[in-house]
């Protein structure tokens, strides 16, 4: 359904539109609006802890319904986004409603899950990313150690001083830092002491193939023991087969995101897997 509605806004552009440039346009005028239009939602995916099944936090995934076009996806958005500034305002505005939302869990659990949110390199590279979540945790009340924010390689390779003291400022209030999409950057493993890391999540690809390419079930296992000696967590991201997730469970991996356990979904229903005592069942 997700990409029905991808394929509908590109041939709803190429028909509408005679190039790529006016079709950029559109978007932008229409991203420009769609704050105070209210049309972003969160989706909440949940990440469990394979060892009990239980669920231990989740991560935030921001959703455009666009009245026009339907549903954007992030992927054709943020770009725009981050091109546009406009990823400012749109991250503080996901940072606190994810942090809000957060809070509430706890009213209703004794074992609230934690919460990750998706923060762009432009975030750092613009705006004082640790005044932003110091006043958003305390704003909403969150405690620091429920809340991890996401962050890619490529943050970590740009050599800029305001950035890495950011980085360690955000860890020194409490709050985690997971590395995206592990593996598809340009790797270099110095910066994993460098930087105040505490979760890799690694990427889809790789656990696509896991049970099929004897390479791909290699660089996995190479990082669930090299994580294990730097005394970091490891999500396994794009679960979607039980055999992926005994591997990775025997493995030693601790935690699973993906469809096998659930897809992102709107709040009502991520409240009531919060609700639910005991282990998750795989999504059928
Ligand atoms: P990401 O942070 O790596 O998020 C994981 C993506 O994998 C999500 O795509 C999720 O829906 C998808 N996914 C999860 N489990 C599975 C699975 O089992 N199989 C498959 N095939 N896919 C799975 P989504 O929601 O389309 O987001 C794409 C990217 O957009 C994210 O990648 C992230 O980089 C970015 N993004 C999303 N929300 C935000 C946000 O609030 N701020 C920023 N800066 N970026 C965001
Ligand atoms: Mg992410
Ligand atoms: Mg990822
Ligand atoms: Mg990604």
């Amino acid at each position: 359904q997700a990409k029905e509605n991808g394929r509908n806004l590109s041939q709803f552009f190429t028909r509408e539109m005679n190039d790529e440039a006016t079709e950029r346009r559109a978007l932008e005028t229409a991203l420009h609006q769609a704050l105070e239009r209210e049309e972003f939602v969160l989706h909440y995916q949940p990440i469990v802890d394979v060892q009990t099944g239980n669920l231990s936090s989740c991560e935030v995934l921001l959703r455009w319904h666009q009245p026009e076009y339907g549903n954007v996806y992030p992927d054709k958005f943020i770009p725009l986004a981050e091109d546009t500034g406009l990823i400012i305002p749109i991250g503080e505005w996901v940072l606190q409603k994810a942090c809000r939302e957060a809070m509430i869990w706890a009213k209703k659990t004794d074992t609230p899950p934690g919460v990750s949110v998706n923060m762009s390199s432009r975030q750092f590279q613009r705006i004082n990313v640790v005044e932003l979540v110091q006043n958003t945790l305390e704003m909403t009340g969150l405690p620091a150690e429920r809340l991890t924010l996401e962050i890619t390689e490529s943050l970590l390779i740009v050599d800029d001083e305001t950035v890495i003291e950011q980085l360690h400022k955000v860890r020194e209030l409490g709050v985690g830092l997971s590395i995206d999409d592990f593996g598809t950057g340009y790797s270099s493993l110095s910066y994993l002491r460098r930087f105040p890391i505490t979760t890799i999540k690694i990427d889809r690809s790789f656990i696509l193939d896991l049970t099929s390419d004897s390479e791909a079930a290699a660089v996995v296992s190479a990082i669930l023991s090299m994580a294990q000696s730097l005394n970091l967590k490891v999500v396994a991201e794009g679960v979607e087969k039980e055999t992926q997730m005994e591997q990775l469970r025997k493995g030693g991996c601790e935690y699973i995101q993906g469809y096998y356990f659930s897809p992102p979904v709107p709040i009502e229903a991520f409240r009531l897997m919060v609700l639910k005592e005991g282990p998750m069942q795989p999504d059928e």
